[in-house]
């Protein structure tokens, strides 16, 4: 029977029940909560890239683990291990005031610590497993710990191995970063160009390029405090240069990036262009400002959000013949 209420815990604010919930401070708490709670269970960080679309038949982990702590350095480089329930965006203003550079980019991505490496997140150019060295996981079926280095887990495009092989396996405790005690930045990545720009920057400082990003993110993204929502519902789509060239024949305004030997297709122009963009149903809606962010617009019940969700993804696969699939973690599905 399903009795607490995780509205609290995901930022689309919908209310949907688990069966227990239980936050999680140490390791310590870890184990007995896998002695005293039968399987199955979920674990959750900020809820921040999770649609409940209904209720669920599990115990929720919430991880709460704190802490960031220098565990070796040399005169280039410090490792930073981090507790799995630390927000991200602490983390990253904290290596800013250090002068530890690799994370400013990946400045103000909501959500936990322990989180960042499932999807590998990634904004402006710049992805986790770029600084990532290693990180470690309790089993939620034996309890025994796992030490899981880069090469492990199999990172790619808001991808790693804990999105497949080992979805849902283990509960990620600490994960541990290297950062460069030299100033090394990206900025590639062409709105943040225009907007150092605009500022006569020349020469940004790890916190000019950090501020510039947090204010291009809240000029563009709805804050899940007052609009609910996960950032980017779907994935951009990536397929073969030949369907590209196809489909830019048919769109000749079609927004791509080369992927490789491929090509990433804006799911967002996608969306858009089907004609979602604004539109509003039972509750559940697209954002105005971006067609790739779906909102809550007054639903207490994920399921609505998973409705449109599927909507869209059908009415872009009819239009374009691509298939758009959610970066979002769906739990709970009917
Ligand atoms: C406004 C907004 C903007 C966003 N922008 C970006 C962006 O630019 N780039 C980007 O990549 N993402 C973005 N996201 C998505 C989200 O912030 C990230 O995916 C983030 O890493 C989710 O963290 P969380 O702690 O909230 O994870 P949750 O939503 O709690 O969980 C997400 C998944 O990770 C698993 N998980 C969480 N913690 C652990 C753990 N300790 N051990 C094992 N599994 C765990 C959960 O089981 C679930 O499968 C955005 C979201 C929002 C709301």
């Amino acid at each position: 029977m399903s009795s607490a209420s995780l509205q609290p815990f995901n930022s689309f604010g919908v209310n949907a029940h688990c069966k227990n919930l239980i936050k999680i401070y140490s390791e310590q708490d870890i184990y007995d909560a896998l002695l005293t709670y039968e399987a199955p269970y979920n674990v959750i960080g900020g809820g921040s890239n999770i649609l409940l679309a209904g209720d669920l038949e599990s115990t929720v982990l919430v991880n709460q683990i704190k802490g960031i702590q220098v565990v070796d350095e040399d005169d280039n480089h410090v490792l930073l291990t981090v507790g799995g329930g630390e927000n991200w965006h602490n983390l990253v203003l904290w290596s800013i005031s250090h002068n530890l550079s690799g994370l400013q980019n990946l400045s103000l991505i909501p959500g936990s610590v322990g989180a960042a490496p499932i999807q590998n997140i990634g904004a402006y150019g710049v992805e986790q497993s770029q600084c990532f060295h290693s990180l470690r996981a309790i089993s939620l079926s034996t309890g025994l710990t796992k030490v899981y280095y880069k090469e492990d887990c199999q990172f790619g495009y808001r991808d790693s191995v804990f999105k497949k092989e080992d979805a849902g396996k283990y509960i990620i405790t600490h994960v541990t970063y290297i950062l460069s005690k030299k100033v090394e930045i990206n900025v590639s990545y062409g709105a943040i160009q225009a907007e150092l720009k605009n500022r006569n920057i020349e020469d940004p400082t790890l916190k000019q390029i950090s501020d510039v990003i947090c204010d291009i993110r809240v000029s563009k993204l709805p804050d899940p405090l007052l609009i609910g929502n996960a950032g980017s519902f779907f994935k951009n789509p990536i397929i073969t240069e030949q369907a590209y060239e196809d489909l830019l024949l048919k769109y000749p305004d079609i927004v791509a990036y080369p992927a490789n030997d491929k090509m990433k297709l804006s799911a967002g122009w996608l969306i858009d262009r089907a004609g979602w963009k604004g539109h509003s149903q039972n509750g559940a809606a697209v954002y105005k400002n971006h067609a790739l962010v779906l909102i809550n617009d007054g639903t207490d019940n994920g399921g609505d959000i998973w409705q449109l969700a599927m909507d869209i993804q059908a009415d872009v696969l009819s239009k374009f013949g691509v298939e758009i699939v959610p970066e979002v973690n769906v739990w709970g599905r009917p």
